[in-house]
């Protein structure tokens, strides 16, 4: 099977600066893969420049055998790339399930969504998706009442209701109890059985729990890539996360 995800020499460059320099990577249809590397190493950049938010300077990136350079970002959006930042965008005064009800109907007029009657293949689908993400019970009171994690399993949740084939994850555990993080790990590997995930994260236990390969940036290309264990025990690696 051809990889989801192509990125070839890759380079931006901000004034002259090289957030990302030379950048390849790949990886395969339903891969979940764990970008991590020290502050600085240009993981934010490398997904603003795969859902469009930045152009590369150099090389290409590619979705599904598709150049994305020179596309918008909506337009990426809607080719099946789901991008989750590190807060929460949640509609507060709205309920998880009008939440889900929304984003299963992004393209329609919110207000038109909220007033008319939802279609039965919806209700499942928000339905199986609350049960996902472990707010079925929680489905109806308004969202400002959740924790900070139950947010985040969310927002996860509204991104999956629009259907892309490739979820971007930014430091999904930031803030979360122990708890809370290991139930993240699990929702994520639940949903890797049906997506591509790339989840960037900084916690290296959350990372040994959910990771099969991992990828390290540094200095905007990548370090090197392999399972936590050889990852971690890399001299490379360990060089640069104590040479912070
Ligand atoms: P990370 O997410 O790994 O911390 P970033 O991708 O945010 O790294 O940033 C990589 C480098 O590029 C940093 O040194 C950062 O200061 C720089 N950078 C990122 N965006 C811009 C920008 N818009 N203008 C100038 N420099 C930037």
């Amino acid at each position: 099977m051809p990889p989801i995800l192509e990125i070839e020499n890759v380079t931006v460059s901000f004034d002259g600066f090289k957030a990302l320099n030379d950048l390849t990577f790949s990886m395969a249809e339903g891969e979940l893969r764990v970008i991590i590397g020290p502050n600085g190493a240009g993981k934010t950049t490398f997904l603003d420049v795969i859902t469009g938010k930045v152009q590369p300077t150099e090389g290409q990136a590619r979705f599904k055998g598709k150049d994305l350079s020179k596309q918008a970002e909506h337009t990426i959006a809607r080719l099946g790339i789901g991008r989750k930042f590190q807060t929460p965008r949640v509609y507060l005064n709205l309920t998880p399930r009008e939440n889900l009800e929304l984003s299963c109907n992004r393209d329609k007029n919110v207000f038109a969504t909220l007033f008319t009657k939802t279609p039965a293949a919806e209700k499942r689908t928000v339905s199986g998706l609350l049960e996902t993400i472990g707010l079925d019970h929680k489905a109806d009171v308004p969202a400002a009442l959740l924790s900070h994690g139950e947010k985040q399993w969310l927002e996860i949740g509204m991104l999956v209701a629009q259907s892309p084939d490739l979820l971007l994850v930014d430091e999904p555990v930031a803030g979360l109890t122990d708890e809370e993080t290991e139930q993240t790990g699990n929702l994520l590997m639940s949903l890797a059985e049906s997506h591509s995930i790339i989840v960037i994260e900084h916690d290296m236990e959350f990372v040994r729990q959910i990771a099969r390969q991992v990828t390290v940036l540094h200095q905007g290309s990548v370090l090197c890539e392999g399972t936590m264990d050889e990852v971690q025990n890399d001299p490379r690696v360990i060089e640069v996360y104590l040479g912070q």
